[in-house]
């Protein structure tokens, strides 16, 4: 097939650390398999080979937080037939959102010598929360297998295979001791979406949650297990709190 024919990717950065665009660069040999599959045309972190738009499939790293990214996502959307959002940032405005729940002014003030030249919007929000989205890949960073399953299933016009159940099951399946059980840790396992293969768990931490919400999450239920750990409702909120805020905050209101 002639690289005219193969599908185009381009792969886009907004507010966000790169950790999810360094999950693609992290494929290594099966990289060298979707380049023969596909043309990536536009990947800054990868190259400053250019090709110009339409794309077939975009995929969108970080989330919205200044008016620059508010016209720059519309004008993406509207060189891509299909918009794919990778990680946290995307997917749910990141870490960065805490800032939705304070002034950003109080932080700009506290963190940059000369506020004056700062530009930036009162929040950090998910590029769904701008334009259409045709799928959002959870985690902090993406699973880099999944990610390329997500790839795969758009390039071949089919439904990502991706699990919806929680971190519980992929840490039965580790064969883990359960930390809450066992050792009393808070842990998110139980509402958060699988994808990281329990990697707390299996290094006998808690789950933080970097996948964001399962699909159903019993999120009571939750909260009393890490009440009767002896956490206040401050520690919880805190808990909650981190790089899928906006997501979890909505669950726990559900
Ligand atoms: S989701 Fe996490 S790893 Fe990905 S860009 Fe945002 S902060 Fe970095
Ligand atoms: S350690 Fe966490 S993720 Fe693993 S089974 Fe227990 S609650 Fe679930």
């Amino acid at each position: 097939m002639s690289p005219a024919e193969k599908p185009k990717l381009a792969v886009w950065k907004f507010a966000s650390c790169d950790g999810c665009q360094l999950s693609l660069l992290d494929c290594e040999d099966e990289l060298l398999q979707l380049a023969g599959e596909i043309e990536i045309a536009y990947f800054l972190e990868a190259s400053s080979a250019l090709i110009e738009g339409p794309y077939d499939l975009s995929l969108v790293e970080g989330s919205i937080t200044t008016g620059e990214d508010a016209e720059r996502i519309q004008r993406v959307r509207r060189l891509s037939r299909r918009v794919v959002t990778i990680g946290a940032c995307a997917t749910a405005g990141g870490i960065q959102a805490l800032r939705n729940f304070a002034d950003v002014d109080d932080f700009v003030g506290a963190v940059y010598a000369s506020p004056e030249y700062i530009s930036t919007l009162a929040t950090s929000t998910a590029i769904s929360q701008h334009v259409h989205v045709d799928y959002e890949l959870h985690g902090c960073p993406v699973d880099k297998l999944q990610l390329l399953e997500v790839i795969s299933a758009f390039v071949n016009e089919r439904k990502p295979a991706i699990a919806s159940h929680s971190v519980c099951v992929e840490c039965k399946r580790a064969g883990n001791v359960c930390v809450m059980v066992a050792h009393g840790t808070p842990c998110l396992g139980p509402v958060t979406h699988a994808g990281c293969g329990a990697l707390c768990p299996s290094y006998n931490r808690g789950c933080y949650g970097c996948f964001g919400p399962m699909e159903t999450p019993n999120m009571p239920a939750l909260t009393n297990q890490l009440s009767e750990l002896g956490m206040s409702e401050k520690a919880v909120d805190r808990v909650f709190r981190t790089f899928n805020v906006r997501p979890f905050e909505e669950a726990r209101t559900r």
